[in-house]
């Protein structure tokens, strides 16, 4: 099957730069059989001052909490994978992206105990539009709640963005559209909303957001932080509390927040229409403060911006 998006030239790989093409890996790797990697995902926006990478130190931040979670020790330091975060941009010659760096448990041993499979670092990044559509961003989607729930606590470690979590997501996102729905939203195992497959989840009901409280069932996002940030600047009273499934259905807005979706409204759910059933005015305004600061239409008040210097350079 062809790819459904576009390669670029080169991919950071435990310190140097190397071809796409290159950048394979075997067969018995331990992350192939067991799901052991950390990733994140980051989007670098184009801005008059030229690309800037959007809270880069946060997700590197989260990038090695992640690792530190499973007791993955990285060669490269935190500063090395920002940096190797900026080359990718600028050897790839991209002035809009998203970056995904990811450590993964390579080849080694055959068996489940990773600690004997040397632990491979990549960054990659390529050109990708609106993760659920440039309609869906602007009119909003139809999404359903999931049959299939996100983990529970000490199970998976919700905080850890690690491969294996993203089984459950895509069960969830499969069941979705097979169903004819652009976006799944997971529960708790408490019943509590939780999640969609790879986002999180806001409410709007009198004015006031609504975000369910971390808990253990779902990933803290930086979307999620930033648009809590944007909106209590904005006056706007931000509740986070565990939220029943009902809520969605009787809120007067509902969106979707992540990197990847950034912030995509949701009209129904479960064919019930949310609020008017059209994008909502409080969704829009966090999306254009939101968007605006991350392509420099607005002042970075907040410091969210890491500009790719333009100098040439390989980490
Ligand atoms: N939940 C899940 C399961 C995700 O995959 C993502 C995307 N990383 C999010 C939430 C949103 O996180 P962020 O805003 O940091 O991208």
């Amino acid at each position: 099957m062809a790819a459904a998006f576009e390669s670029t030239e080169w991919i950071w790989r435990n310190g140097e730069m190397i071809r796409w093409e290159d950048a394979t890996i075997h067969v018995l790797s331990h992350v192939v059989h067991y799901g052991s990697s950390v990733f994140e995902g980051i989007r670098c926006y184009k801005t008059p001052d030229g690309p800037a990478i959007f809270r880069l130190r946060e997700h590197m931040r989260r990038f090695m909490d992640s690792a530190k979670i499973y007791r993955m020790e990285l060669a490269p330091s935190l500063d090395t994978v920002a940096e190797a975060c900026e080359a990718v941009v600028r050897m790839n010659n991209m002035d809009e992206c998203y970056l995904r760096p990811i450590a993964l448990r390579g080849y080694g041993s055959p068996g489940v105990n990773p600690l004997t499979c040397p632990v491979d670092v990549y960054v990659m990044c390529w050109y990708w539009g609106a993760y659920l559509g440039d309609e869906g961003i602007t009119k909003g989607v139809d999404a359903c709640i999931s049959s299939w729930h996100r983990m529970a606590p000490n199970t998976f470690p919700s905080f850890a963005k690690a491969g294996g979590n993203y089984l459950s997501a895509q069960l969830m996102k499969m069941e979705a559209m097979a169903n004819g729905y652009a976006e799944a939203i997971g529960l708790g195992p408490n019943g509590m909303l939780s999640e969609g497959s790879g986002q999180n989840l806001f409410l709007v009901r009198g004015g006031k957001l609504m975000t369910a409280a971390l808990d253990g069932t779902f990933l803290p996002g930086i979307t999620r932080d930033a648009v809590i940030t944007i909106a209590r600047d904005a006056g706007i009273e931000v509740i986070e509390a565990p939220l029943a499934r009902e809520m969605i259905y009787i809120a007067d807005e509902a969106f979707f927040t992540g990197t990847a979706a950034e912030i995509t409204p949701i009209r129904s759910v479960d064919r019930i229409d949310v609020g008017n059933g059209a994008a909502g005015e409080i969704a829009l305004m966090l999306q254009d403060k939101l968007l605006g600061i991350a392509r420099g239409k607005y002042a970075d008040k907040y410091g969210w911006l890491w500009p790719v210097k333009v100098e040439a350079g390989v980490v």
